[in-house]
């Protein structure tokens, strides 16, 4: 059973690492900012209550993102265990977490505030099935819709100039200091997220000893 938690700013690859590495390793990933998205989209009554907040870039209120979090977790369909992606922001979240999981470690993606800019202000997302576009790293073949799907491409609400600069504000303010807990107790690996995506996931996989990265096809 492996327990991660992953955090970085906005824009510093932690859905595309977490997938990575839950796709292969059979962990359940587990993101709190997918589940709202999901709620949105498909207008349920959780959705009315965070639509404005995700929109913005808002931190949702701690006890609903508690309660998504652990009613996420009661599914206990992670045999082979998690990577909770998006969570704990704030110093509140960190506790309820480390008093309710253990964890093995936590991943730290590290990014530089101006490479997040540039990377998710060119970032797009199939309205579809959900898969994440880059105009500079990962462009669709066919401008404006999804390789897989073939659904149209859209801008997350939240990656605008104004909602970043929030969010970035939010992350130091509140998510700094919970980098600096599981620091003190030794969880954090940080690792350069500067890099392509797969040196970065092979770095992961190489400082927490996990197995090396193949992709899909080099598979049996
Ligand atoms: P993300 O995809 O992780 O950037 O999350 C998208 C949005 O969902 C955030 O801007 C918040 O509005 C909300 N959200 C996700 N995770 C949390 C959290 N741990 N605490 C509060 N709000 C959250």
């Amino acid at each position: 059973m492996r327990k991660y938690v992953i955090m970085g700013v906005q824009g510093s690859g932690k859905g595309t690492q977490s997938t990575l590495l839950a796709d292969d390793l059979d962990l359940a990933h587990i993101s709190v900012g997918n589940i709202f998205r999901w709620h949105v989209k498909n207008h349920t009554k959780l959705g009315a209550q965070v639509r404005r907040l995700v929109a913005a870039g808002e931190l949702v209120g701690d006890d609903l993102v508690e309660d998504v979090v652990k009613e996420r977790l009661q599914q206990h369909d992670w045999n082979y265990g998690f990577i909770v992606d998006g969570f704990p922001r704030n110093r509140r979240q960190a506790e309820f977490f480390l008093e309710s999981y253990d964890i093995d470690g936590v991943i730290l993606l590290d990014l530089p505030d101006d490479e997040v800019r540039r990377r998710v202000l060119a970032r797009r997302l199939c309205s579809r099935c959900g898969m994440d576009y880059n105009l500079i790293a990962h462009r669709p073949e066919a401008e404006g819709r999804c390789d897989v799907c073939g659904g149209e491409l859209v801008t997350r609400a939240d990656d605008t100039p104004d909602a970043l600069a929030r969010r970035l504000r939010d992350y130091h303010d509140k998510t700094d200091p919970v980098v600096e807990l599981f620091r003190r107790k030794e969880y954090v690996m940080a690792i350069d997220a500067r890099a392509d995506k797969i040196a970065v996931q092979q770095e992961i996989r190489a400082r927490f000893a996990l197995p090396p990265y193949r992709p899909a096809d080099a598979r049996a």
